[in-house]
């Protein structure tokens, strides 16, 4: 699935109708350069989730979890991620395979441990259709 954007508002949107779809256990990967929407996209999918405290990247910590909404909501950042072993310290698992739904960031550089099944999500921009332009890739969603 593609979906085409042309402000904050919409890529907000379009996350929103993600997180309202969402499915308890699913795994969501997000890939995209710095700007380009990952903030905005996950603060969509927390709304859809119902989710009411306000949502940032987690910079000092390699996951935040949000319990407010209706499931739980794990948002990973594992830009700063040293090893693998940092991953097994808080215990991946448990997240990647319960039943909230997960969002990581930069899961690129944990490649070797995300599970089998996850829904591969990738923003990019495109200057020449307009600043404000996102193309948002989704694939791996249930039909
Ligand atoms: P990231 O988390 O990927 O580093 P942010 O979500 O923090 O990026 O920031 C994206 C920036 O791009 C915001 O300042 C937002 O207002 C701006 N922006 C402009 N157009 C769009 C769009 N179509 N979708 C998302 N963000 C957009
Ligand atoms: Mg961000």
């Amino acid at each position: 699935m593609i979906k085409e954007t042309f402000s904050p508002e919409e890529t907000f949107s379009f996350g929103k109708w993600i997180g309202e779809n969402a499915l308890p256990g699913q795994v969501y990967t997000l890939v995209g350069d710095l700007g380009v929407g990952k903030t905005v996209f996950t603060q969509g999918v927390a709304a859809g989730l119902g989710i009411t405290e306000p949502v940032n990247s987690p910079t000092f910590t390699i996951i935040q979890e949000y319990e407010t909404g209706r499931m739980p909501f794990y948002h990973f950042d594992v830009y700063r991620i040293g090893d693998i072993e940092e991953m097994e310290e808080i215990g991946y698992d448990d997240y990647f395979y319960g039943n909230g739904i997960c969002l990581i960031e930069w899961a690129n550089l944990i490649e070797e441990i995300l599970p089998e099944h996850i829904i591969e999500i990738t923003i990019e921009k495109n200057l020449e259709r307009g600043f404000d332009y996102r193309k948002i890739t989704v694939t791996g969603l249930p039909e």
